[in-house]
């Protein structure tokens, strides 16, 4: 029986562990919180990153090591993949690993993306205000999940409270300046590729994302025309030049109708968990099927899915449970202002009565604020 080892214990890992099970796979996880959420569903190791010595029988007990973090130092990884088969590769995560690195790969794969600049001091700070121009958001390279390690200027006087908030990470971590752009849309391709060079891509996905933390998702997004060719063609060329394998996820904006490249997330990814129920074969479950080298599976979606993420605390599950189709997933973690503690997916077969389905369940959850802009696109 194939052991998969997963390194770093949170909802993805959970979701992984999971969905290896029907494969008979089993999973092995990594973190250095022994109640990690993954634990409650898979064996787990605690170990932080540093832990040679628990990381050396760790890599005794499995055949594949894959990631639930996207931030596992390099160090790490490549120390691992000296002893096991990783996946996705460490350079792969690397590049993934640093806002810079990524979207000079997107541009030269041909995938426009926001103006940017390297900033590790104030003073290109200043300069590459003068390039981007305002308004623009200053990020760390590194680290940054859920909007965290961002600052955004409205003006060009932002500058000195950009760098207070930011500037002690630069020696760190470097930052980059970005353009803000006033997108029309959010969308996602979540994208798969085998270890003998398959590769599938899910339907386009749009989401809405609140104080930078995603809030809902809806899939397959309506109206993209060519988009969907466009991205599923862009995810291929990223995958292929870095021999990616496994599930990764490509943020995109939507501007005057052109794509334009966000970031990738190595790994599988929130904006992918309507595929669960929604697809016929889920974002975990192929990822897993890549990552030990077995066929995949197809990734057409059954109808509509909209998943509402769970930020802080649960709400009541009656009301998604009720509705017809509607699937309810609590990662069993401790609520905490800003942390991402469950999702629910609503499914339907078309527009209207998805977004029939939203409204009801959103009224019943008092979220009608989270549902409305999916009942808008649908309308
Ligand atoms: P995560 O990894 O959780 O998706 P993150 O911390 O890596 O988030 P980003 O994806 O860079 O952060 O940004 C979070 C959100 O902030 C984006 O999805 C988008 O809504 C908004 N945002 C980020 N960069 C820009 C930009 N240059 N212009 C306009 N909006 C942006
Ligand atoms: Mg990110
Ligand atoms: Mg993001």
């Amino acid at each position: 029986q194939a052991v998969l080892g997963i390194l770093g214990g949170g909802q993805l890992a959970r979701m992984l562990a999971l969905a290896a099970a029907p494969l008979g796979v089993k999973t092995l996880v990594v973190d250095s919180a022994p109640d990690a959420c993954a634990a409650q569903v898979a064996p787990l190791l605690a170990a932080d990153w540093t832990d040679y010595a628990a990381l050396e029988s760790f890599a005794r007990q499995v055949d594949v090591v894959t990631f639930d973090f996207e931030n596992v130092p390099a160090e790490t990884a490549h120390w691992l993949a000296e002893r096991v088969a990783v996946f996705p590769a460490p350079r792969a995560l690397a590049v993934a690993q640093d806002r810079l690195a990524e979207k000079t790969l997107f541009r030269e794969c041909g995938l426009d993306t926001p103006a940017f600049m390297a900033v590790d001091t104030r003073a290109d700070l200043d300069r590459a205000l003068a390039t981007v121009g305002a308004p623009a958001i200053l990020k760390t390279r590194r680290l940054g999940y859920d909007g965290k390690g961002q600052f955004r200027l409205r003006t060009l006087a932002d500058a000195d409270a950009a760098w207070a908030a930011l500037g002690a990470q630069a020696a760190a971590h470097g930052l980059i300046l970005e353009a803000f752009v006033p997108f029309e849309r959010e969308l996602s391709v979540v994208a798969v590729r085998g270890r003998d060079g398959d590769f599938r891509t899910w339907p386009l996905t749009q989401n809405w994302h609140t104080d930078g933390v995603l809030s809902l998702s809806l899939a397959p997004a309506p109206a993209v025309d060519g988009l969907q060719q466009r991205a599923t063609e862009l995810a291929r060329t990223l995958a292929e030049r870095l021999a990616y394998v496994g599930v990764f996820a490509l943020e995109l904006f939507v501007k005057d109708g052109q794509l334009l490249g966000n970031e990738m997330a190595p790994r599988v990814h929130n904006s992918g968990h309507w595929t669960i129920e929604g697809a016929l074969t889920s974002q975990f479950e192929n990822h897993v099927r890549a990552v030990l080298g077995l066929p995949l599976g197809d990734t057409s979606a059954r109808g509509l899915s909209a998943m509402f993420n769970w930020i802080g605390e649960l709400p009541d599950a009656a009301p998604v449970l009720q509705a017809v189709d509607g699937h309810w997933h609590d990662y069993g973690k401790q609520p905490r202002p800003g942390r991402k503690v469950g999702h629910a997916t609503v499914c339907a077969v078309d527009a209207k009565s998805m977004a029939e389905r939203l409204a009801g369940v959103a009224r019943a959850l008092q979220r009608e604020s989270q549902a409305e802009p999916a009942i808008q696109v649908l309308g």
